[in-house]
């Protein structure tokens, strides 16, 4: 069965471009990495819903875009070294 469109619940959408979202502005916390502590394992990387942990490449050290962060802290309850910091925003 299909449902006609002017039939449908409204449901909140974006019409333009999701990088116009700077959602780094909704952030109370914000993540800060040790770079003495990280040991370049990138579970940050992988488990960042917004995909706001950067990697250059295998050498470099994780860093996170504050543009788009919303600071949820996932990065930092899933690092496995305590390399992250939840900070609150002044
Ligand atoms: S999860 Fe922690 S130790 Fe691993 S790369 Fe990210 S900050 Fe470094
Ligand atoms: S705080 Fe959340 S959104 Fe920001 S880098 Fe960590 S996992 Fe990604």
């Amino acid at each position: 069965m299909t449902i006609p469109f002017d039939k449908l619940t409204p449901t909140p959408i974006t019409y333009d471009k999701e990088m116009k979202l700077k959602t780094g502005s909704w952030r109370t916390f914000k993540p800060v990495i040790d770079n003495e502590k990280c040991i370049k394992c990138f579970i940050c990387w992988k488990f960042c819903p917004d995909v706001s942990v950067i990697v250059e490449d295998e050498d470099s050290f994780p860093e996170i875009n504050y543009e788009y962060c919303k600071g949820c802290g996932i990065c930092a309850h899933e690092c496995p070294k305590d390399a992250i910091d939840m900070e609150k925003e002044v």
